[in-house]
């Protein structure tokens, strides 16, 4: 799409000018003296060295804080000093004088953004959503560490990862981008990835902030959402993520939420996130995210980026004729000062180095197998045992050469180019389907040296079917391909993949379905096959992950973080609302375009905060597969629930009943007393239990009041009501062998 560009004043060009060959404030007046500033003592706190700071500057210092200056790799989002970007999605000139460095800012979901653009390596974590499936915040750290390490390495100093929107829409393309459909689960997951990622000393942000939770006409939807409802489900998960990183940045959303959009968004920005929430970083827009500069300031933007169409010489010239207070310019830049001194990267500054390859892939490898959901598995099919399987028959999903992976500004390029890329396609575009170079056919052919391993494309269902009926199993590699800037029409297999798995399953009993899939997805052939293997979108090291899960070497512990549903039309929305004709091209999504104010497109979020299994539950509807469901290759039981009201703490006993070692991920949900008119269960603690064949250990999960209040909207205060609460425990959302009853005075 075409961007028209404003005219910008003489004055803006000639400031850009001077700061191109260094003479502006900004850019100039190197003292090279700065350790000895005040601001420089780093036991004072990140608050008052912000304060020092923002004494000495200039309005045009603090201005040039706020906005971006471009995007490399983006054609329409050129600017003059778009070159100085490091190849990143943002640029934010520092102060030199002063000692403030500029910000280097990429996009880094599941790993550092456009490794191949720039000549770089990253590694690729499996999806977000894969690690929620882990339930394990420890491994979340570890996950934000290498995305942490490897920008620093490659010279960033800030990150755009931490996407956090729960899954009120599976269809959603971002969904692999955030951690599931619990506001407790995902703010907890990615809250402790930022937090690790951040102590490498980038800036960390968390975003989309907030109800951006589809991406058909991203850039004009009308989110429309009680109070109450969006404080229980979307701002909780933002509100604990936060609270658990304290992240230097917040990210506004494209969409609109009730009628404004989120990066001028009083009720969302002002009143809640700072206000409420006290949160003391910035607030930075998404890219091209920003609608006007008096209302947006006033409501909390901190920053516009990439351009400096609202927050450029249009903020000065508001502050010039009295229209935006100083003080708040102040705010605004005393926020990315915080953000600077917090995340350490004035004391520790950039310093470029080899990312470790080795270890990001052993990590990567790591997590994949926490994340790893093993769905169905009849008559123990799996683990394929090495001794007995002479022959296996390894069917689609371009197994031969990798597994696929997430795409939009989320990608991260594979080593070497997509896997499947026709000769001669070298850099790949963010919305192409990017498979990584990890065969789980190799990997498994290097697992079971003994057996036959051939390979069928499944392109023709009826010679794929051929090949599993003389093979002793079929493994069936199915993939759903998502990305930002799109949703999926439906949640069925795209490319007549069920046809395929339908017919290959008719040959051979002993099928099983491996699924490389960025959310949930539907299951016609659920009976006819033998086993379902979720391996999600799997990273760099992928393969290995899911061969060591197949053949037994490591016992799956995953549970889903979404609800798998049985048909689309179970979804709250069976359809997602579809965009009029003069909507199309407006900002649809597959391009960051200037939305046009007077569009109607709206969503009702009319299930409220019944988002994910609330819904199923309230709406008796089966899933296919619960949230918080996932099975071992060992058995578990679970006895004897108490509950101690004074220390409002929930204990049971959980027993490996089977012949191996596990690790199981044990659930406590409560309902809330009858006035809360919340009739449904919700997740209130977990706990990842590791246990030896035969033994049993007794969980203790303490339940934060917090998870188990409401939002009182008329007194805009969240309240524990007192009362019966009716707490379960066990394997899923859907299965809770135990229950008992905690009181609250
Ligand atoms: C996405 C953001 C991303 C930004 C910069 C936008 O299109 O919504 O998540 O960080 O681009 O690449």
């Amino acid at each position: 799409m075409r961007v028209k560009r404003r005219r910008r004043p003489l004055l803006w060009a000639v400031s850009v000018l001077a700061a191109t060959i260094g003479l502006t404030a900004t850019a100039g007046l190197v003292t090279g003296q700065n350790a000895n500033q005040p601001w420089m003592n780093s036991s004072l706190s990140p608050e008052e060295r912000a304060g020092l700071v923002l004494k000495q500057m200039t309005l045009d210092e603090k201005i040039a804080l706020l906005h971006g200056n471009g995007m490399a790799h983006a054609r329409q989002w050129q600017m003059p000093l778009t070159h100085l970007s490091n190849g990143g999605a943002g640029y934010v000139e520092g102060i030199k004088r002063l000692g403030i460095p500029p910000l280097f800012i990429s996009d880094a979901a599941y790993g550092v953004r456009d490794s191949g653009a720039n000549g770089r390596y990253s590694t690729a974590l499996p999806s977000d959503l894969a690690a929620a499936s882990s339930w394990d915040p420890q491994g979340a750290c570890e996950y934000g560490a290498v995305i942490g390490r490897e920008l620093r390495a490659q010279g960033f100093n800030m990150s755009l990862g931490g996407g956090i929107n729960v899954t009120r829409e599976p269809r959603n393309g971002r969904t692999f981008e955030y951690a599931g459909e619990d506001p407790l689960l995902a703010g907890t997951m990615i809250g402790n990835l930022m937090k690790c990622e951040q102590a490498q000393h980038v800036i960390g942000d968390i975003k989309h902030f907030a109800v951006n939770d589809q991406e058909t006409g991203r850039n004009i939807v009308n989110a429309i959402l009680s109070k109450r409802a969006m404080q229980e489900s979307d701002l909780l998960a933002f509100h604990i993520g936060i609270k658990i990183a304290n992240p230097g940045a917040v990210m506004c959303s494209y969409n609109r939420i009730n009628g404004d959009y989120a990066c001028e968004n009083t009720y969302t920005l002002h009143d809640v996130l700072k206000k409420d929430w006290g949160y003391k970083g910035f607030v930075i827009s998404d890219w091209g995210g920003a609608h006007s500069t008096e209302k947006a300031s006033a409501a909390g933007l901190d920053q516009e980026q990439p351009m400096a169409d609202y927050f450029g010489p249009a903020l000065t010239q508001a502050v010039v004729d009295g229209k935006v207070p100083l003080a708040d310019i102040d705010d605004h830049a005393r926020r990315v000062l915080y953000a600077e001194f917090l995340s350490g990267i004035v004391d520790d500054p950039i310093q470029k180095g080899v990312v470790d390859v080795t270890g990001g892939l052993d990590i990567a490898q790591h997590l994949e197998e926490k994340s790893i959901v093993l769905l169905k598995n009849e008559n123990a099919i799996l683990p394929l045992k090495p001794d007995k399987i002479r022959s296996i028959a390894v069917i689609g999903g371009h197994a031969d050469v990798g597994m696929i992976s997430g795409g939009g500004s989320a990608q991260v390029d594979p080593p070497g180019g997509n896997a499947i890329a026709p000769p001669g396609k070298g850099a790949t575009h963010w919305q192409d389907h990017v498979w990584f170079p990890t065969s789980p056919l190799k990997a498994l052919q290097a697992k079971l040296p003994k057996a036959k391993v051939q390979f069928d494309s499944g392109q023709d269902p009826t010679a794929a079917a051929a090949l599993a009926k003389s093979a002793d199993v079929a493994i069936v590699f199915a993939y759903q391909w998502q990305s930002e800037g799109m949703d999926l029409a439906t949640l069925s297999l795209p490319d007549n993949q069920d046809a395929l798995i339908e017919q290959v399953a008719a040959a051979n009993p002993h099928t099983i379905v491996v699924l490389e899939t960025g959310t949930a997805v539907t299951m016609p052939w659920i009976g006819k096959v033998g086993g379902v293997v979720e391996a999600w979108y799997a990273g760099s090291s992928g393969h290995r992950a899911l061969a060591n899960v197949l053949t037994g070497e490591v016992n799956p512990s995953g549970k889903l973080a979404i609800t798998f549903p049985k048909s689309d039309a179970d979804l709250p929305h069976p359809v997602i609302p579809l965009l009029s004709a003069e909507d199309e091209g407006q900002g649809t999504g597959a391009v960051n375009g200037r939305p046009h104010s007077e569009s109607q497109y709206t969503v009702h979020y009319d299930e409220g905060l019944k988002v994910g299994y609330k819904w199923y539950e309230s709406e008796h509807k089966d899933p296919l597969f619960p949230f918080g469901f996932g099975l071992s290759y060992t058995t578990y039981a679970y006895s004897n629930l108490k509950t101690d009201n004074a220390q409002r703490t929930v204990s049971f006993a959980v027993k490996n009943t089977g012949k191996r070692a596990g690790t199981e991920i044990a659930q406590v949900y409560a309902t809330l007393p009858e006035a809360a008119g919340e009739p449904f269960k919700r997740l209130v603690g977990w706990q990842r239990i590791e246990l030896a064949p035969g033994e049993s250990k007794t969980v203790t999960v303490a339940v934060d009041p917090w998870v188990m209040s409401i939002f009182d909207e008329q007194n805009n205060v969240w309240s524990l009501l007192p009362g019966a609460y009716k707490i379960f425990a066990g394997p899923s959302s859907n299965e809770t062998p135990l229950n008992a009853t905690l009181q609250i005075q």
